[in-house]
């Protein structure tokens, strides 16, 4: 599994490798060094990793790099949306329940059982899917057939 993050500029948009930034001293502490764009120096950058998000029949939510390889422990993973990480980040922020240790799918640590867990799923991903492909989306797409 790769660590090297993929990076956009905040401020002049520039794509680079994580380790592509540059090492520059920091101007009022010596000791310290700041990573900047390559380009322009910023020191913010929205990381555009490919990334994935999935749940389990609890309903709590993980997410990683699209190449990671899910542990099967604790039920099987369900994959439900990909997109780069900031905006998959944002999106989550946006659509799930916040918790204490995380995300959860609205409703679905409250199902009856595995069945009604999936039909409250399911209902969960479609209305989370009216942007996908759109310009609004960002490249974040809700679809419960998504690749792994
Ligand atoms: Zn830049």
């Amino acid at each position: 599994m790769s660590t090297d993050r993929n990076c956009q500029c905040t401020r002049c948009k520039n794509k680079h490798l994580e380790s592509e930034r540059k090492s520059v001293q920091d101007k009022k502490f010596s000791f310290a060094s700041d990573l900047v764009c390559p380009r322009c120096g910023c020191k913010n950058f929205y990381d555009i990793t490919p990334a994935k998000a999935w749940c389990r029949m609890s309903g709590v939510i993980g997410m990683g790099t699209a190449d990671e390889q899910l542990d099967p422990y604790a039920g099987k993973p369900i994959l439900f949306a990909t997109g780069p990480h900031c905006d998959l980040t944002t999106r989550l922020n946006r659509e799930a329940e916040r918790a204490m240790f995380g995300w959860v799918v609205p409703g679905m640590p409250k199902a009856k059982d595995e069945k009604d867990a999936m039909v409250i799923l399911r209902l969960w991903v479609n209305r989370c899917s009216y942007a996908n492909g759109s310009r609004l989306a960002r490249g974040v797409v809700f679809d419960l057939e998504v690749e792994a």
